[in-house]
């Protein structure tokens, strides 16, 4: 068995790698060959921690495990990320465990690619302003991988915590780039690209904030309960996603679905825009929307990547297990 320690997953893959894996693990559920199990999510009563698994197997790539985590509030006081993640993978062909890889970065990582692939595929070519609203610890990694798919020429953000958008700054500064906090009026009225990566529970961007030809990456709604844009703005889109099902229940479409103003069969999966068996964007004027939820194969798909390339850098751990 495998074991990838989190400190050392950051020298083994980069954003592109993520991409790359994640793309092919949205391309393989739009072909049915790879699915999500159903997830478990638990309050567990001990340190007002919730718990659970996002699971799943791709018969393309043969990556089957789970990531096991969740959120322990308590945790920044004692030095730790609150958020606490570990994927394991197991041989498609024995069910043996065959590695245990850190989880954190991974997480950001692969949702940071999630929206990326979202961007490539779906905003207008000529996209040159990107807006973000959000500064918590993903947006940095949200930022990082949209940049590098158009040639953005200015960043725009607003945070509900206004203190928090140095550090958006700071990657804009990375990327020379100009940046600007600016509020939701002028965001929405002159963003190519937007990002919402909050932990909301309330719309914050509205209908008449949003012009034509926006693509939106939809990021932090993925729990019931939470939303980050109006419903009309899910409404008046084409909306995309990474998995209908997860969409419908805890995505950002769970509002516009409730309240009638958007149907199941009007979701799209991203992988079939990968696959070329949607054509995603059609006009200029079109508003396109990617309501990311995040789903264990992505977790799966990156893992995997980084046991590959610890086993090729002989920088693997290796226990008999
Ligand atoms: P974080 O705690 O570091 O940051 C939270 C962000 O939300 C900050 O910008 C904060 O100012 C803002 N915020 C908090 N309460 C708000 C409110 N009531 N209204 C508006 N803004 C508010 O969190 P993070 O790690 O950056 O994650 C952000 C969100 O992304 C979370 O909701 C998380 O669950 C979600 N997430 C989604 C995926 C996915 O795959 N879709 C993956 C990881 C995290």
């Amino acid at each position: 068995m495998i074991i990838v320690p989190e400190e050392a997953v950051a020298g083994l893959l980069t954003p592109a790698d993520c991409l790359a894996a994640v793309e092919k693990v949205f391309a393989s559920m739009a072909k049915r060959s790879a699915y999500n199990f159903p997830v478990i999510r638990e309050s567990i009563g001990h340190a007002d921690a919730l718990y659970g698994f996002k699971s799943g197997f791709d018969r393309e790539s043969l990556a089957l495990g789970l990531k096991s985590g969740g959120f322990w509030p308590g945790n920044a006081a004692r030095g730790l990320t609150n958020h606490q993640s570990t994927v394991f993978l197991f041989d498609a062909d024995t069910g043996r465990c065959s590695a245990v890889v850190g989880g954190n970065l991974l997480t950001a990582l692969r949702t940071a690619a999630a929206s990326a692939i979202s961007i490539k595929y779906l905003s207008r070519k000529d996209s040159k302003v990107l807006g973000i609203i959000g500064a918590g610890h993903q947006s940095a990694f949200q930022l990082r991988a949209a940049l590098e798919q158009r040639s953005f020429e200015r960043i725009l953000g607003w945070n509900l915590h206004p203190e928090m958008l140095d550090r958006i700054r700071g990657v804009a500064r990375e990327h020379d780039l100009p940046f600007e906090a600016v509020e939701l009026d002028r965001l929405g009225g002159e963003a190519d690209v937007i990002i919402t990566i909050t932990s909301s529970f309330s719309p914050i961007l509205k209908a008449s904030q949003v012009r034509p030809g926006t693509h939106l990456a939809c990021m932090g709604t993925d729990t019931k309960g939470k939303q980050e844009v109006d419903a009309e703005i899910v409404a008046a889109a084409t909306v995309f996603t990474d998995e209908i099902a997860q969409s419908l229940t805890i995505g950002e479409a769970q509002h516009a679905v409730a309240r009638g103003l958007l149907a199941e069969a009007d979701l799209v999966e991203i992988g079939a825009v990968i696959n070329g068996t949607h054509p995603g964007r059609t006009s200029q004027e079109q508003i396109t929307l990617f309501d990311g939820t995040g789903v264990g194969l992505q977790d799966l798909a990156v893992a995997s990547v980084a046991v590959d390339r610890a086993v090729k850098r002989n920088a693997a751990v290796e226990i008999d297990f």
